[in-house]
């Protein structure tokens, strides 16, 4: 039967996929619905995920810049941090970016049901009391912060992703749980505005996913820079006393050891909200952690309803969220849409940033495959070396068969912008003498993509 509000097309979730989703059905010609539980549409990465996160690193670098140009020459005095100026500068981007979706919807006839929405159906959500009916949906509920048994969550002192982005205040000592990509940015953040930073990670690197020498240049910084950093090291309690939080850790060779921290922010992974929605109502699989199940055509097992986002699996990030959105929405629309994309980038923000794409020389090894690299340090970049850095590394790696680009990692200020170029000569199957031969400009840190192909080849003349 029909319900309260009738759609062609229901989304269920404003994040990047779900926005996405709803207004390219809308542009193909469908009528579309698209709930959301938040007073605010955008989702994780709009309110409480990568614009936020990125406002106060702008601000981050800014001040530890202005601190370390004085070894060049041009000394500042030391910032006064104003917090609240600082939360309002976040909340504006945040604000401009999420108000400007509401704008989007409407000049879209994208009609917006505020609630939490469940399958009472296979046809049929309830919103709250209004039921929404829809000929297809596309489930884009995205994902939470992992939360920990053995840790005090209800004590203020204890937070996560979103909490960290409040900025209440600055502790004298925080404990970063986790020392991957959130952990990480949320670290530089808090270090540059003073607090003392120690960060726990049970792998025996920083940023498992990327390999370890491009993670090298940033384990360096932060080693001068933070308290501490414990690999291989698991926290195992967290207990709340009047002084602080008070913390248990134990090393890969079993032994304990505690400390007191003023703030913990807990960044051990995000959890999709899969279960939360009653999908089988719907006669839609939700595994056990709470991802569902989809084929390149973001179809779940019911054929008429998708899925897209970090609800679906890894890796949880906005750029693929968007990209299966478009393939959802196209499909529901009539066309012959696939999510085929070779690769999909991953960026740590931190400072120096960390990206990389494709295949990695760790995969690689686990999987027998064999790739050879072109690796070039930017000690030898012009451009490099006027930003009063030479930490970063650009490494292409390449098919040893025909010369083709399988993967890159590129480490340094800008590399999430820099990666973009090796992600593309993936998808268009481009080699190394494509890259050596594309003029790129100089002095600009992306000559260090174009100088990697040429360190592969063996034909690079002139560095700087
Ligand atoms: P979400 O963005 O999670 O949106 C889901 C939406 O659905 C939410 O608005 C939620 O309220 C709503 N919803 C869920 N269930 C219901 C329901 N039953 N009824 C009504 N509404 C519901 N990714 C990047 O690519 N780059 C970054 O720099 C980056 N930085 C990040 C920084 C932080 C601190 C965090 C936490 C994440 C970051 N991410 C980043 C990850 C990125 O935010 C997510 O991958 C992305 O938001 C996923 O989009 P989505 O559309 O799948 O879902």
């Amino acid at each position: 039967g029909r319900g309260d509000v009738h759609a062609e097309v229901v989304v269920l979730g404003s994040g990047p996929g779900g926005y996405t989703a709803a207004f390219r059905a809308a542009d193909l010609g469908k009528s579309v619905v698209l709930i959301e539980k938040d007073d605010s549409l955008g989702g994780v990465c709009l309110n409480v995920g990568c614009i936020p996160s990125k406002a106060l690193l702008h601000m981050a670098k800014v001040i530890t810049e202005a601190g370390e140009v004085a070894h060049h020459g041009l000394k500042f005095a030391k910032p006064e941090v104003d917090l609240a100026g600082l939360r309002g500068f976040k909340n504006e981007v945040v604000g401009k970016l999420t108000g400007g979706l509401g704008g989007l919807a409407k000049a879209r006839k994208v009609k917006i049901v505020k609630g939490f929405g469940k399958f009472t159906g296979p046809n049929m959500i309830d919103v709250e009391g209004t039921s929404v009916s829809f000929d297809q949906c596309i489930i884009a509920a995205g994902s939470e912060p992992v939360t920990l048994p053995f840790i005090p969550h209800d004590d203020p002192r204890v937070i996560d992703s979103t909490g960290a982005l409040e900025l209440e205040n600055v502790p004298g000592r925080m404990l970063v749980l986790g020392g991957g990509i959130i952990g990480l940015e949320m670290a530089c953040v808090y270090d540059a505005l003073g607090a003392k930073i120690t960060v726990v990670e049970l792998m025996d690197q920083i940023i498992p996913g990327a390999d370890k020498d491009v993670v090298k240049p940033l384990m360096q910084r932060i080693k001068g820079r933070y308290e501490n950093i414990f690999l291989k090291t698991r926290v195992t309690a967290v207990e709340a006393k009047d002084e602080g939080l008070t913390v248990t850790f134990e090393d890969d060779q079993g032994e304990t050891f505690s400390d007191t921290f003023d703030k913990v922010l807990i960044a051990v992974g995000r959890r999709p909200n899969g279960k939360k929605i009653d999908a089988d109502k719907a006669g839609v699989a939700v595994d056990e952690r709470g991802f569902i199940g989809v084929d390149s055509q973001q179809r779940t097992g019911a054929k008429h309803i998708f899925a897209i986002g970090d609800v679906v699996g890894q890796p949880m990030l906005a750029h693929k969220a968007v990209h299966e959105g478009k393939v959802a929405a196209e499909v529901c629309a009539g066309e012959n849409r696939h999510f085929d994309a070779k690769v999909i980038p991953s960026v740590a923000y931190t400072d120096p940033e960390v990206a990389w794409v494709g295949v990695t020389e760790t995969q690689a090894k686990a999987d027998g495959i064999k790739v050879e690299k072109g690796v070039f340090p930017w000690a030898a970049s012009g451009r490099s070396l006027s930003l009063g850095r030479s930490e970063g590394m650009t490494k292409l790696l390449f098919d040893p068969q025909d010369q083709r680009v399988v993967g890159g990692g590129i480490v340094g200020p800008n590399a999430g912008d820099l990666i973009a170029e090796i992600a593309l000569a993936i998808e268009m199957g481009a080699d190394a003498v494509d890259l050596g031969h594309t003029i790129h400009p100089h002095p600009t840190l992306s000559e260090t993509v174009n100088f990697a192909a040429e360190m592969f080849e063996g034909t690079i003349t002139d560095l700087m």
